[in-house]
C-alpha cells in the first residue's frame, strides 16, 4: 500500500484508498480456522439477508460459507451437518448474526497501519460512517496524540516535580511567614479563583498558592500568597499566574496582594531575577545533613544550569558543584 507524500500534521503519513469509512465482516473459517475478512462497505447486512445470500469464501482453504453448504465437521453425525437439517439451518442462522447482528460486530481497516480490526479497536466518531468510528485504530490514535498533545509525558512530570522540590530546597530561609487570619482577611475569607466561602479552620479545605511558582525560584511571601481552595490550588499547581487566572483577576490580585502586575501577567514564565542564587546555594549546602548528598547535588547542577543561573553563582559554590 502507497503512503501519501505530503503527511498529515499529525507527521503520521495516512494510507492511500483505503475505504476507511467502510464496515467490514470477519469470520473464522469453518474447516480450516483461518480469520477471513470481507469488506461490506457501508450498508450493513441483516442476518436474514446474510444468512439467505451470502457466499463468504475462505481465502486459503476455499470452502464457501453459506446455508447451502454442508458443515465440514467430520466428527458430527451426518443428519447434523446435512444442507436443509434443522442442526445446520441453526447453525448458519446463528453464524452469521455473530458477524451482523449489531454495529459492534463489524470490523474495519485503519488507515494508517492498514490493519483490519475489530469495531472495539476504534474510537468513537459521531457521523463517520456506518461504524461511526474514526479513521485510524486506537494503537495508531495514541502515537497521534503522543504527537500532538501537548501533555507532558510522566517522565517530564518527574523532571519537573525534582526540579520544583530542589527551588524549595534553594528557597528555604527566603520564605516569609504568613499569618493566616490575615491572609483570610486579605481575600474575604473566599477561595480566590472560585468566590467559595472557607473555613479557617479547616484546614483540609484551603491551601496558600505561591501565585508565582516557587519552581521558579520565588519565595513564599504576603505578595506572592493567595487563598484558593485545595481543588482551585490543585488546579494551578505550578502554572504561571497568567496561565491559570483571567486578566481581570490578575489585576484583582494585584491590588489585594500588591504583587507586579506586569509579571503576573507575563506570557512566559521567567525565572526570579532578584532571588539571590549564590546565598541560596550556600544555605542549601548547609543544611543538607540527612538528604542523599549525591543525588541532591546532581539535581541541584542540572537546575542550575537548566535555569542559566550558574555565573551568579560565586567562584567557590561552582567550585564546589564542580560547575
Ligand atoms: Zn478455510
Ligand atoms: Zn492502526
Amino acid at each position: 500500500m502507497s503512503r501519501r507524500k505530503t503527511k498529515h500534521k499529525t507527521g503520521i503519513a495516512r494510507l492511500e484508498k483505503i475505504p476507511y469509512h467502510d464496515a467490514w465482516i470477519a469470520f473464522v473459517c469453518l474447516k480450516c480456522h483461518k480469520l477471513n475478512t470481507l469488506i461490506i462497505g457501508r450498508k450493513f447486512l441483516s442476518p436474514e439477508e446474510a444468512y439467505k445470500t451470502a457466499r463468504w469464501k475462505c481465502k486459503y482453504c476455499k470452502y464457501v460459507h453459506s446455508s447451502k453448504s454442508p458443515l465440514p465437521f467430520k466428527e458430527w453425525p451426518k443428519e447434523f451437518t446435512k444442507v436443509g437439517s434443522v442442526h445446520a439451518r441453526r447453525f448458519w442462522e446463528a453464524f452469521f448474526r455473530i458477524s451482523t447482528e449489531s454495529r459492534e460486530s463489524y470490523w474495519k481497516q485503519c488507515n494508517v497501519c492498514g490493519r483490519i480490526l475489530p469495531f472495539s479497536a476504534f474510537s468513537r466518531h459521531a457521523g463517520w460512517g456506518p461504524l461511526e468510528r474514526q479513521m485510524e485504530c486506537r494503537s495508531c490514535k495514541g502515537v497521534i496524540n503522543a504527537k500532538l498533545n501537548p501533555l507532558r509525558t510522566k517522565e517530564q512530570l518527574y523532571e519537573s516535580s525534582i526540579k520544583r522540590r530542589v527551588a524549595d530546597l534553594l528557597l528555604e530561609g527566603e520564605n516569609e511567614k504568613i499569618l493566616f487570619k490575615e491572609l483570610f482577611q486579605r481575600f474575604d475569607s473566599k477561595c480566590f479563583k472560585t468566590g467559595k466561602l472557607l473555613n479557617i479552620k479547616n484546614r483540609a479545605s484551603w491551601e496558600i498558592d505561591h501565585i508565582l511558582p516557587s519552581k521558579y525560584l520565588y519565595p513564599l511571601t504576603v505578595k506572592n500568597a493567595a487563598l484558593l481552595s485545595r481543588d482551585a490550588n490543585n488546579n494551578k499547581g505550578d502554572r504561571w499566574p497568567s496561565e491559570f487566572y483571567t486578566n481581570s483577576e490578575l489585576i484583582k490580585l494585584a491590588k489585594i496582594t500588591g504583587a507586579n502586575l506586569s509579571l503576573l501577567s507575563r506570557k512566559k514564565p521567567i525565572i526570579n531575577p532578584h532571588i539571590d542564587v549564590d546565598a541560596c546555594v550556600t544555605r542549601f549546602l548547609k543544611v543538607r545533613e540527612k538528604s542523599d548528598l549525591p543525588k541532591r547535588l546532581k539535581e541541584l547542577r542540572k537546575l542550575l544550569i537548566a535555569y542559566d543561573l550558574v555565573d551568579r553563582l560565586s567562584k567557590e559554590n561552582k567550585q564546589v558543584l564542580g560547575l
